[in-house]
Formats: C-alpha cells, structure tokens, sequence
C-alpha cells in the first residue's frame, strides 16, 4: 500500500506531479519557514485510483485519520469539536494551475454543535459563526451533493428581502441562523439526507467531490483548451482554516511580486477587507490595491513585503501569492511561480538577466513561441480618435473587435455562425468558459487584474478587459449602458486588453510594435517590450542550430520573410503562377490536341514563370530558393464539372453552340479523380505530360542566370520510389547542362513509401524537405481538407491526440517516419540536407521535435519566421 498522505512539512515543490502545483508550494513555503496554516496533501495517486476504481483507494482512510490527528495536535483543537472546534478547507490543487475549474469546500467541521464554538472562538461573534456554517452547508450541497446552485441564492435573495437589506452584511445572527435552517431543508429536500454531523463523514464526502470535479466539464474543456494532459488527477489539500472575515482587521488579498500585465518591477495586487479569499477571486466586490493595507495594517504589509521579496529570491522569478490576515495576523495560503502577459513573459525575463538573477540561456527558456506570436497580433489605430465608451482594467491585451453578446451560450452560437463577438459580462465564472473560448474578446465591469475573466483570459491569450465600473450591465435586457449610451446586444464593439479602453464601433487595426521592429520600422530601443524581444531573439538566433526558412511564393512575401529573419525559401509553391489571368493558358496546355498545341501554351507560360523566380531570386540573394515544380492536379485549374455541365447545357437548351465550353466539360469529366489527393498529381504529373517539368525546370534556370547570387533548388513532390525522381532528375540535369548555374535536385518526403525507402531515393536526391502535411494526410489516412471539422473533436475528446495532428506533428507515427527518412538518408548519403516544410515547420512543438532528429532547417509562412527563430534556440538550450 502505498503514501498517499503527505504533511506540508514532508514535501517540497519538486513534487508537483504528486502533491499537485498548490500542494507542493504550500510545503516549499512550510519549508521555508513561511507563516502557512498546517495542513496536509492527499496525492494525486489517490485521485487516480479514486476515478479509475470509484473507490478511495485502501489505507486512505487510516492515512487521512494519522495525518488528521497530527493537524489537530498541532493546532490544540479537534476538528468539529463542539467546543473549540478546529476547521479545514478542502481544496482542489493539479500539477497545472486549473484557475476556478474544480472544486473547494471551506469550513468543513462545522455542525450543529460546533457552531457555537466557532462563535467563541471569534469572541463571541455569532453572526460570524452562522455566516460560516451556511457557507459551508451551500458549497458543500452544491459541490459534494450536486444541490442545485441556484436554490440556496434564492433563499439568500428571499432572506435580504426579509430582512430588507441589499447586501450579505445586513444579514444579522439570528437571519442567518434562520437561513441556515432553510438551507439545510433544501438539503434534505435534494439529497433525501440530513445534511452530514459527522466532521469527519464531511472530510471524507469533500475529499471525494474535489477528487471527481477533474471530470467536471469546465475542468475537461479547460484542459483541452490549454493543452493539459487528461490523465493526471488533482491532489486534495486540507488545510487549517484561517478567516479574513472576522472584522475590519482581517482581510484577503492576491499579490505578484512584479506587474503581471507589464512586468514591470514593483509589487502588484489586490486586496479585500473583511472578505474571505472566494470573494477576491470571483471578482463578487471591487478591490483595492495593495497598497490599501500598508495603512490600515503596517506590520502585516510590512511582513508581507518581506515574504514576497524572499519568494521571488528563492524562485528566482515572479511569483504569484495568495494571502488571509486574520485579526492582523498574516498567512500565507499560496503561492506559484505566475502566469503572465506575454509581454511581461519578455521584459521579466530580460530584467532578472540584467539584476544578475538568471542568464540568457535561462531566459530564453522562460518565453515561448506561442508568446512571441500573441505580440506579434496587430494593436488599434486609434488616429481616427474613435468614440472612448469606458476603460477598465487591461487584464490580457490584444485588440478585439466583435459584437456585444451578453450570454456564454449565445457568444458561442454567433461564433458557429461565423461572427466575430466581445462576451461582455458582470463578472465571468467557470460556466462561461465556451463563451471566453468563442469571443475574440471578454469585458467584465467587476474584477481585478485576478478576477476569473483576467486569470482565465491571459491564460488563452485572448484579449479581455475587466472591472470597467462604469458599466451597468444588464443581462436580461441583453444591454449595457454607460454614461448615457446604450450597447445592445450586436452592436460592434473594440476593446483593448492592453490599456483597457473600451470603444463604440469597430477600430482599424495596426502592426504590433513587435512587428514594426521586425518590419524595420520601430528602433529596438524604442520600447521596453521590443528590446527585450529583440535582446532574446538575438540570444536564440546565436543559439540555434536549426536555420529558418520561410515558404514563399511572391516576391512581397519573400521579402518580408528576409526582414523577419528567413535565411531562404524552403518552399515555392509554384501553383499560385498557374491562377488568374494564367489559367487561360492552362486550359490551352490541357485541351491542347497536338504536340505543338502543348508546346505553345507552354512556352507562353515559360516567361510568366521565369519573371516570377527572377524576382523570388533578387529578393532573396545569396539565399536558397527551393522552388516546387507543380504539385496539384491540373483539373483543379479547370472550373467546377457542374457549374460547366450547368452552361453548356444552358446554351444547348437554347439552340447556341456551347464551343470552347463544352470541349473544357469534356476534359473535366475526362481527368475526373475520385481521389485527386491520391491521384494525377505531383511527380505524377512530371511523368505524364511532357514538357510541364521542363518547361519548368527551364524558366528556373533561366532566371537563376539572370540574377547574381541566385542559389536555386530544384523539388520534386509526392516521390514514392527512387525511379520517379531519378527520371526527372535525368531531364532536369540536361536542361540545366545548357546553362552555366549551379543547380541542386532534392524531393519532399510527404508520402510514406518514400520515408520507408529513403536510403534509395537520397542516391537521387541533393536534398530532402518533409512535406509534413501530406505525410500526416497519408501516415493517418486523414483527409487533411475535410477530417478536423468532421470528427477531430471525437479524437480530442477521447484524448487520442491532445492537438490535431496536423497542427503539431504526431511524434510517435509520422514523426517515426520522419526519423527513418533523416537517419537511412543520411546514412545512405551523409552529405545530404534536411528541411521540412509542412505547417509543422512554424509549430513551436514540432521545432524542438525537427532539432532532435537532426534537420537542418524548418521552413514556414513569414509571420511564423521569429517564433521558429526562437524556438529553435529554446531547443537549442
Ligand atoms: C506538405 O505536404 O507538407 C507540403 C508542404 O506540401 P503541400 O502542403 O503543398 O501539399
Ligand atoms: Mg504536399
């Protein structure tokens, strides 16, 4: 039988896996000699044992009764005694930060009885006592019991009413008594029980209900949404209840050690008198700063400020805090190394380099990709000085444009529609998380900077602004109003997570000042932010190993690529060159009924196509250009069978002679495929229609001798078998023999067969670039147009994957193709060269997966180009 109980005195916060994120910092501030109430963390492992079985594993209960009795002896009291009684909270803590996603039950141990005792306790406070015991009967009916929520608000609504006052503090001892006696009728009416008398039966039944609420939906959805691994269970921590509502000298806040928004240096926080520390978080009552506390309790802020000093010491980065004073005595309830914004991911990060706390290398660690792009997202143009409706806090910036819906449901029903909407709400909870997933953006008008909506959003990266006051949001008419204007439910709004202004309509977006430095246009050293970023972007570019490539198929985007930081292309589509006004000449290449037929169209093409690579090759001098010859099947330029089928027999209807038309309808149903993405395309194409490689091959070739410092690669896609390649190769080679340029041959690796008999393609090959999407469409036997709105959120779901497989390479099946290919290549041929270029190449994932297996480049759209920069040196590290 195994450990399934731990003291905070017996872990620490490399625990994490076991003792969840809450549970393993409780013991490292225990450890640290910090004031933490005592307490105890059941495991994870019994989470998992409980989900699995449904049953609480063997041994838990004689553990949980040792290390309870431990807790007592400590604290001088019993739990539940009538007397004196001890409390506990039982509180939800998984190895990831789940903010609000699962539950917490306060103040268990109280009862009938000891109800009385806690009065005592509190100097003779009954209202305080009664205020505590019908917390505890409501959250634990809802939570433990499944009581519907909503019936213990309406006898709270109905007990204000009587006793004709508005707010929760004008209840007094003997109404609360009273409402605690309905409460637990309403208990008895749902549960067909008393509600429990037994301190320890409610310990038991709270541990249990924490335990099952990793299954929640919010806490599943919220997983998904983040990425969080499903099977990891949540550990239980029972700690000994201290109060931050016994009085004007209590309270209870939430603190950074730096600004979470900004990272700038300097405490931050928000803090709550006479309010337990649910209240904070829900964002129920408006905040105050921090600073609020260093008058009205001197040495407690004193103390705390030392204690924040002392974490950020130890953990060497911002931390997070949540704290309770207790009739002026502070403790400590939690703390965690803190999310931030993506912007103060960079500026903390540079800032510790310079105070000497990490290094580079450490820096470079401690931001990611995903970061750089949210920075890289546009800002509002505000020259037109749109109309100000209100500011609030910018909890999670971005700039959002959508319309005001008012209701989680509603926001994600417009979403399915295709509309853009802002989830506009009093305060958010963890039943509107569909609603934050489906908005561009989320406004709140109650809440601080740790207010759900804030803590939730940042972790998306989704914009929101909340506690904008002066809002007066009414749900029910599906409107708000503020200073005399009316938003109603549609209306466009902008709201902007950085400065937490709100505005009427919708306002032009601009370039983020991250990519105005990238374009060259905003100095480093203009802005904090953009030299940080450019600081650690330096760092990883003299880190990397992998170079970065950039897919490319005009001129603009080449050159924009090159200022973000491409070292080449490794990817022209060549397709795009056959569209507009060109697919005339396509047709013509396609009907064509003679051999000549055919050689005319093509040579009318082979300038277009020459212009187009003299152009990839001037904008990208002295770097590679792998140009793909054409990879789609050529009906695709062809226009739809039945919109043909439609005109010709339009026109046949009225006695006029189709033509042109009916010969492309012809040829339509004539090169028809069932399976196109399996059929006539690619190398296919090469080996069937004469001349289209060449004429190809020719126009890049040319335009290679046209231009100084041209460094062409030739690719050939979907190869199968080494005989396809070697043909085109043959009559690439005698084309380029005509000019005097030096040319290197290479091929995707997008089909399986090709991975699996690598070592024999690469005698025919200078180069290979994993054309990752077609591997991943042909590994799976996905449809890679059709299968992620059809059935992936069955996969998902079933955790079969976490992330499609598309989007961030599937390590274990196409991935193992891709190690088979790079290993018998190289082995076969060890001066060959690796790229990729599939989506995956701009996927921060896949980056530190192509390092490992030895590629020498990714290759991605320009605007991924900084984040596989920068990931390929977090790799690196
Ligand atoms: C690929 O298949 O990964 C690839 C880059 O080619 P395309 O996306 O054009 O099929
Ligand atoms: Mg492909």
């Amino acid at each position: 039988m195994g450990k399934f109980v731990y003291d905070f005195e017996e872990g620490n916060r490399d625990l994490k896996d076991l003792l969840g994120g809450k549970g393993a910092n409780l013991a490292e501030m225990t450890n640290l000699g910090l004031p933490v109430p005592p307490g105890f963390t059941i495991t994870t492992d019994a989470c998992r044992e409980y989900l699995r079985t449904g049953e609480l594993p063997g041994g838990l209960d004689r553990q949980v009764g040792e290390h309870l009795a431990t807790l007592e002896a400590k604290m001088g009291r019993r739990l539940g005694d009538s007397g004196d009684p001890l409390l506990v909270s039982v509180r939800s803590g998984a190895k990831f930060s789940m903010p609000g996603m699962m539950e917490t039950v306060l103040n268990v141990g109280l009862t009938d009885s000891s109800v009385a005792g806690l009065a005592a306790q509190a100097g003779g406070d009954e209202r305080f006592a009664w205020d505590s015991y019908r917390r505890l009967i409501q959250m634990f009916g809802k939570t433990v019991c499944d009581v519907p929520g909503e019936e213990f608000e309406h006898a709270l609504d109905d007990a204000k009413l009587a006793a004709g006052t508005r707010d929760d503090l004008g209840l007094d001892a003997a109404a609360l008594r009273g409402l605690v006696g309905r409460y637990k009728e309403i208990f008895r009416e749902h549960t067909g029980r008393d509600f429990p008398q037994d301190p320890r039966e409610q310990l038991d039944l709270a541990v249990s209900a924490v335990f099952r609420s990793w299954n929640a939906d919010r806490a599943v959805l919220y997983r998904r949404q983040e990425r969080i691994p499903t099977d990891l269970g949540t550990a239980v921590n029972v700690v000994a209840m201290v109060f931050g509502n016994l009085g004007a000298d209590s309270g209870t806040g939430v603190a950074f050690t730096r600004d979470p928004a900004t990272g700038e240096p300097g405490v931050y926080g928000d803090y709550l008198a006479n309010a337990q520390g649910e209240d904070v978080v829900a964002g129920i009552r408006n905040t105050v700063p921090l600073q609020a506390l260093e008058e009205v309790n001197k040495p407690a802020y004193d103390e705390l400020m030392a204690i924040m000093a002392k974490l950020e010491e130890h953990y060497r980065d911002l931390c997070d805090i949540e704290f309770t004073i207790e009739r002026g005595k502070l403790w400590m309830l939690q703390t965690r190394v803190g999310k931030r914004t993506a912007a103060a991911a960079f500026v903390i990060a540079t800032h510790l380099v310079d105070e000497g706390v990490i290094d580079l290398d450490e820096a470079l660690r401690r931001v990611n990709g995903a970061q750089l792009a949210q920075l890289m997202f546009p800002t509002f143009d505000l020259s037109q000085e749109p109309e100000q409706l209100t500011r609030g806090v910018g909890a999670s910036p971005g700039a959002a444009v959508g319309k005001a819906v008012f209701d989680a449901q509603h926001a994600v029903a417009m979403a399915k529609e295709g509309e853009q909407v802002i989830l506009v709400r009093r305060e958010t909870n963890p039943d509107d998380l569909p609603g934050m997933i489906a908005a561009q953006g989320i406004l709140t008008s109650r809440g601080g900077k740790t207010s759900h909506a804030a803590v939730v959003a940042r972790g998306m990266g989704k914009t929101c602004v909340c506690g904008a006051d002066d809002l007066d949001v009414n749900l029910h008419k599906g409107q708000f109003t503020v200073d005399g204007h009316v938003v109603s439910e549609g209306d466009v709004i902008s709201v902007d997570g950085t400065t937490g202004r709100v505005y009427l309509g919708a306002v032009p977006v601009q370039p983020s000042p991250v990519v105005q430095y990238f374009e060259g246009t905003l100095d480093a050293a203009a802005d904090p932010l953009v030299s940080a970023v450019h600081r650690i972007l330096t760092h990883a570019d003299a880190t990397r190993r992998l170079k970065v490539r950039t897919n490319a198929d005009t001129g603009e985007d080449a050159a924009r690529a090159r200022r973000f930081g491409a070292q080449g292309i490794g990817l022209c589509r060549t397709e795009h060159m056959f569209l507009g006004e060109r697919r005339a000449l396509v047709e013509r290449l396609i009907l064509a009924g003679t051999p000549q037929e055919r050689d005319a169209a093509l040579a009318e093409l082979l300038p277009l196509q020459r212009d187009d690579f003299v152009e990839l090759f001037r904008q990208m001098r002295d770097l590679p250009v792998t140009v793909r010859l054409i990879d789609p099947p050529l009906h695709e330029f062809l226009p739809p069978l039945e919109d043909l089928a439609v005109k010709v027999a339009v026109a046949e209807e009225r006695g006029q002679d189709p033509g042109h038309d009916k010969d492309l309808l012809d040829a339509v149903r004539r090169m028809h495929e069932e399976n196109p993405m399996l059929g006539l395309r690619g190398v296919r194409l090469g080996l069937v229609i004469p001349g289209l490689f060449a004429m190809q091959v020719r126009a890049i070739v040319e335009a290679a001798a046209q231009v100084d410092g041209a460094r062409p690669e030739i690719m050939v896609p979907l190869v199968g078998a080494v005989q396809e390649l070697e043909t085109i190769r043959a009559e690439a080679e005698k084309i380029i023999g005509e000019h005097d340029v030096d040319v290197k041959i290479g091929t995707m690796i997008e089909v399986p067969r090709a991975a699996l008999t690598a070592g024999d393609i690469a005698q025919a090959a200078d180069f290979f670039s994993f054309g990752t999407n077609d591997l991943t469409q042909m590994g799976w036997g996905f449809s890679r147009d059709d299968v992620e709105g059809a059935f992936f959120w069955r996969y998902l779901e079933l955790g079969i994957f976490g992330v499609s497989p598309f989007e961030s390479i599937d390590r274990d099946g196409v991935g193992r193709l891709v190690r088979i290919a790079v290993d018998e290549g190289r082995a076969a041929r060890p001066e060959l060269h690796f790229g990729v270029c599939g989506e995956h190449g701009g996927d921060p994932e896949s980056v530190h997966f192509f390092h490992e297996v030895g590629l020498d480049y990714v290759s991605c759209s320009p605007f991924r180009v900084p984040v596989a920069r920068l990931e390929a040196g977090r790799a690196a590290v």
